[in-house]
């Protein structure tokens, strides 16, 4: 068990360190900004989004090893997905880091099970979530142009 604990670690560790898709994206269609003042995390989200589906997705922020790397793990998840599907895929997250019982059995959230272990820390549930709590707001908002 220790072994796998490590491992989730170093993906955490790897996904802080070299974030994937931190950059700003020009020509997005939604963006939103997360904060947690409990934390001093800041994120900014862009989504390219076409016909429903998220064609590209990328962030900008600050904040600690958690937020970042949930943000980043979450953009590489998001990629190509429509926005139901994202949809699910937070609830599904959700539902883990508060430690309930997903709805539906086989949902497969891949490397974000990484982040399971913060539900043993509930001021960290925020870090982990807050990239998708943007995301959430972005996908609700209206069509922006940037
Ligand atoms: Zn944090």
């Amino acid at each position: 068990m220790s072994g796998l604990r490590e491992l989730y670690q170093e993906v955490i560790i790897d996904h802080n360190k070299c974030p994937r898709n931190f950059c700003k994206l020009s020509g997005h269609s939604h963006y939103a900004e997360g904060l947690n003042p409990l934390c001093g995390d800041r994120i900014s989200l862009y989504l390219d989004i076409q016909q429903d589906k998220i064609e590209r997705v990328s962030f900008e922020g600050s904040g600690c090893a958690i937020s970042t790397a949930s943000a980043s793990l979450m953009t590489e998840m998001l990629k190509g997905k429509d926005v139901e599907e994202a949809k699910k895929l937070f609830s599904v997250f959700h539902a883990l880091l508060t430690g309930q019982e997903a709805s539906d059995e086989g949902d497969d959230i891949g490397k974000l099970q990484v982040l399971a272990g913060v539900k043993e820390y509930p001021a960290r549930v925020k870090c982990a979530t807050l990239a998708w709590h943007a995301l959430m707001d972005a996908m609700s908002g209206a069509e922006t142009h940037g």
